[in-house]
């Protein structure tokens, strides 16, 4: 190892990089990953994607001694599943990061993609942690953490030329960041969105309120859920936090609807109305959403 040689080199490289700054573009909609340049410095700008990040709770606890097979086993049902369900629901870019996954969706109904992905995620992972209880019922209370984010990036391949083993797409910007500090700040079977993400659902009566079984509907399926691990000032910090999952009986109806573009559910026009009417009253929510909506406007005005 020539240590020396290797950090002269590094050193000459960041000076080149930052000599001369690289080429970005803009995204279309079928932007494909796989094929984006690794040696030529051209980053690919995508203007809104949103992200789904799924965290198995307490996987540090899973023994790799003794108890190497049961964990193995619960890794290969959980992320394969996880990984499972993205590729169902057409995300653009899928990853294994750490204990879970992470999705990315953009074009067409990206975020009606990623929220049923979301949603499915984490009906699933109820069957999955009842599984495991059933067969070790001393291990660790686990299930997957959902959280969805979205926002600008700028995205490229690097790594080493020639070596598809060293590569991977970096993809800078908040989405991937703060989709993963969402998931962390959920407990299992729970799924957090940023605000931003709420504010693209909100008037999606299938997405936001419960269907018409039990004492439905109503709009108690969501709460306002601060996001602590994000910073202070930023309105994305302001989210929603989903309990319930697909109800057996209208789960399928609802996700098929919500991927066809319908919003709309005629038997609960007032009960969206009063919903959205709340946020606005009160104060914390307000400031967040009004913060947010000057960034896309912005941002809006600067891309036209
Ligand atoms: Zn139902």
């Amino acid at each position: 190892m020539d240590l020396k040689d290797l950090l002269d080199e590094l050193s000459s490289t960041t000076k080149g990089e930052f000599s001369s700054m690289p080429e970005v573009v803009d995204g279309t909609d079928d932007v494909d990953v796989s094929t984006l340049p690794i040696t030529a410095r051209k980053w690919t700008r995508m203007d809104d994607v949103v992200v789904v990040v799924a965290d198995l709770k307490s996987s540090t606890q899973l023994g790799t001694g003794s108890k190497a097979a049961s964990t193995a086993s619960i890794y290969e049902a959980g992320t394969g599943g996880v990984v499972k369900i993205f590729d169902k629901f057409d995300a653009n870019f899928i990853q294994i990061q750490g204990d879970g996954a992470l999705a990315i969706f953009w074009g067409d109904r990206r975020y009606e993609r990623a929220m049923c992905a979301g949603i499915t995620v984490k009906t699933n992972s109820l069957d999955f942690a009842t599984q495991i209880e059933t067969k070790w019922p001393t291990k660790p209370e686990t299930g997957f953490k959902v959280g969805v984010a979205s926002g600008r990036v700028l995205v490229k391949r690097v790594g080493t030329p020639r070596n598809p083993a060293q590569q991977e797409p970096v993809w800078a910007g908040k989405p991937v960041n703060y989709a993963t500090k969402a998931a962390q700040c959920a407990d299992r079977h729970q799924l957090i969105v940023a605000g931003s993400v709420w504010d693209r659902i909100e008037k999606n009566d299938y997405l936001t309120l419960s269907c018409t079984c039990g004492d439905g509907p109503g709009d108690g399926i969501w709460q306002d859920f601060e996001i602590d691990k994000l910073p202070i000032d930023d309105p994305e910090r302001q989210g929603r936090r989903l309990v319930s999952s697909w109800c057996q009986v209208h789960g399928e109806e609802y996700c098929n609807a919500i991927l066809d573009g319908k919003k709309n559910r005629p038997d609960v026009n007032a009960l969206r109305e009063s919903m959205i009417q709340a946020q606005w009253a009160d104060s914390l929510r307000a400031v967040a959403r009004r913060k947010r909506d000057d960034v896309r406007n912005r941002r809006r005005g600067l891309s036209a």
